[in-house]
């Protein structure tokens, strides 16, 4: 099974395949995020620099976040693992081709997940999220509708509209995405390590697609 860097503009599904891949073939999430927060609560050497960058307001540079995928790449060595959020820029996708390449990794692929603008904002402006658990529904799509509305599946919480998903703020999200990330697919393509996915409303759809690219078993 190869490792995945995933691609995906917001509202393209990455969160729900990056679950299936977890939950059915054994996959490791490294999101920077999450990463961030471990080093920074076990207190590693890196884990303090970030720290200190963040409380002065500045942005963690590229270095401490290499170290991070570093670190949690060696401790997930061998096992098959899903890049979410990294890289965001050229130069970390350049940084980072040399650390897999320091560490001997190869059977990585990038999926780009290539929603279109006016899908994505479908999606978006049906959605409804759990107060209480997080987990989303939408209502523009029938195969994601909660089953009684307004309540969660899960927890019988209260389903309600995010406020950043309104559709100002959406193509806002949308178009900076696509700018910023644009280098990056363009980058891939080039070194032909891309693999690009159309959208489906049918999330198995999409799953299989994924299965297929990764040789999952
Ligand atoms: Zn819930």
């Amino acid at each position: 099974m190869k490792s995945v860097i995933f691609i995906a503009p917001p509202a393209a599904g990455k969160g729900t395949q990056s679950s299936i891949l977890m939950e059915n073939y054994g996959y490791t999430h490294i999101s920077t995020g999450d990463m961030l927060r471990e080093e920074i609560s076990n207190n590693t050497s890196l884990g303090v620099k970030a720290n200190e960058i963040m409380a002065k307001g500045g942005l963690v540079d590229d270095e401490i976040i290499i170290g991070m995928v570093e670190n949690k790449l060696n401790s997930v060595k061998g096992k098959p693992f899903i890049l979410d959020g990294f890289p965001r820029t050229l130069n970390q996708a350049k940084a980072l081709d040399s650390l897999l390449a320091k560490l001997n990794i190869e059977d990585i692929k990038v999926i780009y997940i290539d929603l279109d603008l006016e899908t994505a904002l479908k999606r978006t402006l049906g959605r409804v999220t759990c107060t209480k658990c997080g987990a989303s529904f939408n209502l523009n799509n029938p195969d994601c509708m909660p089953k009684v509305k307004g309540i969660c599946d899960n927890c019988q919480g209260e389903l309600v509209v995010r406020e950043d998903d309104n559709e100002e703020s959406f193509r806002n999200r949308f178009e900076t995405f696509i700018n910023n990330t644009k280098p990056i697919v363009d980058y891939y393509k080039e070194h032909n390590n891309l693999a690009i996915i159309e959208p489906n409303n049918d999330k198995m759809v999409v799953a299989t697609m994924i299965k297929d690219i990764l040789n999952c078993e």
